[in-house]
């Protein structure tokens, strides 16, 4: 999409710190950090919500999106019995603060986060 701001960061034509890379999917910094890992992960292919990703994407991308968060997050949370863990959040609509039209989740690792969410 050519207004969408998170395709123009696929495409290189805004900055982002960029922390992974595969064919379908990407991983970088958000902008406003809300834990000290806070990365988002987005299918390279424009999708607005999880909803309308999982009916137009292969399972390869789908698998890839969801492969990269995790490999993200436990990059950030560790991994094993002694990992500290991290979460993976996906803000859909009005009433879940969904800012940006592009599927993303967030990936949140480095400090106890608590539950229930505001
Ligand atoms: P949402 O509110 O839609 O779940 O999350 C959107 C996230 O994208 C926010 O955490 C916001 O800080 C981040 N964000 C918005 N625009 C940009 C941008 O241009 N670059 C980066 N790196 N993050 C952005
Ligand atoms: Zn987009």
């Amino acid at each position: 999409m050519s207004d969408c701001p998170f395709c123009k960061i696929v495409r290189g034509e805004i900055p982002a710190t960029i922390v992974a890379r595969t064919d379908d999917a990407l991983a970088f910094s958000d902008l406003n950090p809300q834990a000290p890992t806070h990365v988002l992960v987005i299918p390279t292919r424009h999708a607005e919500n999880l909803g309308d990703f999982v009916r137009i994407a292969t399972p390869h991308e789908v698998g890839a999106f969801f492969g990269l968060a995790a490999t993200i997050g436990r990059q950030a949370g560790g991994d094993g019995p002694e990992a500290r863990g991290y979460r993976i959040v996906a803000n859909e609509g009005r009433d879940g603060g969904q800012t940006v039209a592009h599927l993303h989740v967030h990936v949140l690792a480095g400090r106890r986060l608590g539950w229930p969410p505001g």
